[in-house]
């Protein structure tokens, strides 16, 4: 029996599963990509998936990375890559050694430190690019992007041979094209997203939204996370097709948040979104 309930949602043919609730757990894995961006608790269902993209060091976020790691190793599965802001990967080594010691057999891992604009190859045709959040110090962000050729417009009439023929000659018959699939935001305050083009396109956006009501404000700007105020600056900004809210506060039960949300943002936006938890939790807690 998997060890966690998590919550799913299929975009087209993407599945999206995961799990997130501010300060208690946030994992959601892309398994079609073989990505998983930030890892919380590690459940069971994102063990076989080879890259984790962490956002940044907060422990519901990543608590869950010796064992994700130590599981495959168990499993026989090659070690598992950790993609994660440079700042990040020193403490992380010192983690998995101590476990290590603990454990008596090493934990073996792929870290990979990242920083703003670094690109990372995941399969032939899909990168991850990094960007900026505004959370915490380093604290980054994940866009997956395809990258194919398409052929250009004064080929597209030609025959195959034509087009082998052409290749022949050495002539340069296609060009680059970036498709950005999802992206992820981790946890951030309100920041100039809209400004990245792979992020403003993205197909689908995975971005956090902690806070709803107006007391909430503050806690918000103090803990540097996204007020529903500030979510419909963002997307009203933005071009994806797909918004998918996480990281939802225990302090407000999900009915009343998704009703603020459904008041605050235009109807446009409205449409696009969905709550990650949303057939999850419906009791507030105290
Ligand atoms: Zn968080
Ligand atoms: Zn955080």
């Amino acid at each position: 029996m998997p060890s966690h309930n998590l919550a799913k949602i299929k975009i087209d043919d993407l599945e999206i599963i995961g799990y997130s609730v501010a300060a208690e757990e946030t994992v959601i894995a892309l398994p079609q990509l073989d990505v998983c961006f930030d890892v919380g608790k590690a459940p069971d269902q994102v063990i076989s998936i080879n890259n984790v993209l962490l956002s940044h060091g907060h422990i519901d976020h990543c608590s869950g990375i010796a064992y994700y790691l130590s599981h495959r190793n168990f499993n026989g599965q090659k070690p598992g890559t950790v993609l994660a802001p440079g700042n990040m990967i020193r403490p992380i080594q010192q983690i998995l050694d101590a476990w290590g010691q603990l454990d008596g057999t090493q934990v073996p891992a792929n870290l990979v430190g990242v920083k703003v604009g670094d690109e990372y190859q995941i399969k032939p045709n899909l990168f991850v690019r990094t960007f900026p959040t505004k959370h915490s110090r380093g604290s980054l962000g994940y866009t997956v992007i395809e990258k194919r050729k398409k052929l250009k417009s004064e080929y597209t009439e030609l025959t195959g041979p034509q087009i082998v023929e052409l290749k022949k000659q050495g002539v340069t018959i296609d060009y680059p094209v970036e498709i950005p699939i999802v992206t992820y935001f981790g946890d951030t305050q309100y920041a100039e997203f809209s400004q990245l083009d792979y992020v403003a396109n993205s197909k689908i956006l995975i971005t956090e939204c902690t806070f709803y009501e107006d007391e909430h404000i503050e806690r918000a700007d103090v803990g540097r996370h996204m007020h529903v105020k500030e979510l419909a600056k963002l997307v009203r900004q933005m071009n994806n097709e797909h918004i998918i809210i996480t990281h939802v506060t225990h302090r407000t039960s999900l009915a009343a948040a998704k009703k603020m949300l459904r008041e605050t943002l235009d109807k446009r936006d409205v449409d696009k979104t969905i709550f990650l938890m949303g057939r999850h939790r419906t009791q507030a807690r105290p």
